[in-house]
């Protein structure tokens, strides 16, 4: 008779952590959907909350009926590059710094690996030096990253308040999830992949043009 109850209850109890998981990943979706087809976003905090809640279970579903799971992605970056916007439009530029990833350079790109990452020498032939050009003029560092342990030597030698990053959209969401404290706002790669990756320029120069002191940079003149 105990073994009976147990079991029952032990069946409900899935049954209602199911049907939690179940509201939970279609507030997800919802507020998601609305963030990223209608740029509007409601309720910020609870989205927070369910999509690091749901991430691993929406991926998962996602990839199994062979959709695009990188949208899970894209909710999580627009999500914090929203709820961050105003505090990081109010940041000193110098307080601020950028991680670009490698596979965006040239594939004869002529930069050598230095203790921060590539050093690039603006040779012109990828926009990593049209990107540098203006975050030096603006005062923003730029480091440009084979790797996540860069990321970690960079955070351990200078202190920042705000961080520009750009990735593939997992990676991307990723550490805007981990580095959550730093004000992040990310753009993220149009094209990935170890090579040849592309970024829209313009928004990522947007980006160092909130930061204050306000600029006007376009991308034309630093081409
Ligand atoms: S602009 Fe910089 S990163 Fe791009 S190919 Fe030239 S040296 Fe390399």
């Amino acid at each position: 008779m105990i073994t009976i109850n147990f079991y029952t209850l032990l069946g409900q109890v899935i049954v209602i952590l199911f049907i939690i998981l179940l509201i939970l990943i279609s507030i997800t979706l919802i507020l998601g959907y609305y963030l990223i087809r209608r740029n509007k976003l409601i309720f910020p905090s609870l989205l927070l909350f369910t999509h690091s809640l749901t991430y691993p279970a929406i991926k998962r579903i996602l990839i199994y009926l062979k959709f695009n799971d990188l949208i899970i992605d894209q909710i999580g970056i627009d999500l914090r590059n929203k709820v961050n916007q105003d505090k990081f439009s109010k940041l000193d530029a110098k307080d601020v710094i950028m991680v670009l990833p490698h596979c965006l350079r040239a594939t004869n790109c002529p930069a050598i690996l230095g203790e921060s990452g590539i050093e690039c020498v603006c040779c012109g032939k990828c926009c990593i030096g049209t990107i540098k050009k203006i975050s030096n003029e603006k005062g923003i560092d730029v480091y440009i990253v084979p790797g996540s342990t860069f990321i970690k030597n960079v955070i351990k030698k200078r202190s920042f308040k705000g961080v520009i990053g750009v990735a593939c959209p997992v990676d991307l969401n990723v550490s805007m999830t981990s580095l959550e404290s730093f004000t992040p706002q990310g753009v993220y790669l149009l094209k990935d992949g170890c090579i040849n990756t592309i970024v829209d320029v313009d928004e990522v120069i947007d980006l160092i043009n909130i930061t204050q002191p306000h600029t006007n940079y376009k991308k034309e003149d630093y081409i």
